[in-house]
């Protein structure tokens, strides 16, 4: 079932998303599928609970839609319960960042260029690893909605100015994308 994409403006994206239990949380899978089915629809590469109206902390990431370029994502379809970052590289990178919550909007975002994470995955096991490049990058972004935060958040006083009335227009329902929306339209 494609869900809704939750619109900039949409209080849901502002909140500090709660930890849930895995073994317990309703219909957990169906979510999980719910969500991949949505990621795909929609052409990203993350997906965020909150971006679907669900304040918990998990998202998902599906790096196959990229696999022809990058050989090593064939078959990166994860989902991430709980997760949390344990350190941060001193050296970082900027990469042009999209988001599924903010269409049409593109903006470089300078973040640790790996991480170490830990995190509850699809087969409820607990994970503790380095991530590096893409796969990094993905990871921080998704995370930052779980605290209410989003890329745009990252941009410098002047970035921010240069898209504050898109934003603004966003927040009203005035922006296109070619997926459901739930926006205050
Ligand atoms: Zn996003």
């Amino acid at each position: 079932m494609i869900l809704p994409m939750y619109i900039f403006g949409q209080p849901v994206l502002r909140k500090v998303a709660e930890a849930i239990d895995p073994a317990t949380y309703p219909n957990l899978q169906e979510l999980i599928t719910n969500m991949f089915e949505t990621l795909k629809r929609s052409e990203g590469v993350g997906l965020a609970a909150p971006q679907v109206g669900l304040p918990i902390r998990m998202f998902i990431i599906d790096l196959d839609v990229i696999s022809e370029d990058e050989p090593a994502y064939k078959g990166y379809l994860h989902t991430f319960i709980n997760p949390e970052i344990l350190e941060e590289s001193e050296e970082t990178s900027s990469m042009e960042e999209g988001c599924l919550s903010i269409p049409g909007i593109h903006e470089s975002v300078k973040r640790p260029e790996e991480v170490l994470v830990k995190y509850i995955d699809e087969n409820l096991q607990q994970q503790e690893r380095w991530l590096t490049g893409f796969e990094a990058r993905v990871f921080q972004h998704e995370f930052d909605h779980l605290d209410g935060k989003m890329f745009v958040d990252h941009l410098s006083a002047f970035r921010k100015q240069l898209i504050k009335s898109k934003l603004i227009a966003m927040t009203k329902g005035k922006f296109s994308a070619s997926y459901k929306c739930k926006a205050n339209r």
